[in-house]
């Protein structure tokens, strides 16, 4: 279950804003990780609320930092909200930002972790519209700033033995994971009684054309689904829930802990003197 806000170890303990400047200024940066949350405000279907993808990122958080050792240097920002939901653009309750804008917010963001003496900045990402565009810029923030820059999203393979084989491979928004999700976290805001199920229809011989990856055709969601869902939301239940919330916050938890330990500048091969 997702925590009041502001309350319990993540918001006390590792809530940046939460300290003054005198603290921040003392702390300890070398290895610490400012944690950015990136979701979006967009429609996820009749059942679910606009708030989904940025609510999932809160309540990840939440759980992968009580799972870590309390002295782990890490610092969570306030989710942005925002992100990149043109794909659902007209439908109400969608409120993006342009691809630019979002750049231009992040990267003001990113040089204002850095000129507060911080070395490493996560983009933690949970709306797969942002992937792309996240990509390229913690790269220009990389050159721009010379911050560690990481961006990771949440690891949904952990979950294959829970869900079907047609939900893994087209269960890619408000489906049964999303929803299972946000029943756990916030049950008040789901209503079942009007969970979908659809699933996008490639043609049959399709063997290479996929919604994403190697070989891909642009989408709006207009394109793919009458509902607004893509996926199997009825089968959603409050226990798969919380062990997709479990498993997914566990292997947050354990890539927040590499990123704490990792160096650059270790990375490249020691140069050969001959
Ligand atoms: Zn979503």
């Amino acid at each position: 279950m997702l925590h009041n806000r502001y309350s319990g170890h993540a918001f006390e303990k590792r809530f940046l804003p939460r300290l003054s400047t005198k603290e921040v200024e003392v702390l300890e940066k070398e290895d610490a990780v400012v944690v950015l949350p990136i979701g979006a405000i967009e429609q996820h279907g009749p059942h679910l609320p606009i708030y989904t993808d940025t609510l999932i990122g809160e309540g990840l958080l939440v759980q992968a930092l009580e799972m870590l050792p309390e002295e782990e240097n890490i610092w969570v920002l306030p989710p942005l909200a925002y992100g990149k939901s043109t794909e659902h653009l007209g439908m109400p309750g969608t409120i993006t930002l342009s691809a630019s804008t979002l750049q231009a917010v992040i990267t003001d963001i990113a040089k204002s972790v850095q000129q507060s003496g911080f070395k490493k900045l996560l983009l933690f990402n949970t709306h797969g519209g942002n992937h792309d565009l996240l990509n390229m810029i913690s790269r220009d923030i990389r050159i721009e700033t010379g911050l560690t820059v990481f961006r990771l999203n949440p690891d949904y393979s952990v979950v294959a033995s829970l869900i079907s084989e047609k939900e893994q491979k087209f269960g890619i928004h408000a489906g049964e994971v999303e929803t299972s999700m946000i029943l756990a976290l916030k049950e008040s805001w789901v209503n079942m009684d009007l969970s979908p199920t659809e699933f996008v229809q490639l043609p049959e011989d399709t063997k290479h054309l996929y919604l994403k990856g190697s070989s891909y055709f642009a989408w709006v969601m207009n394109d793919i689904s009458n509902t607004g869902v893509a996926g199997d939301a009825a089968s959603a239940t409050i226990e798969k829930g919380r062990k997709i919330n479990a498993l997914v916050s566990q292997q947050v938890a354990s890539a927040l802990k590499e990123m704490i330990r990792f160096d650059i500048s270790t990375v490249k091969s020691p140069l050969q003197l001959f």
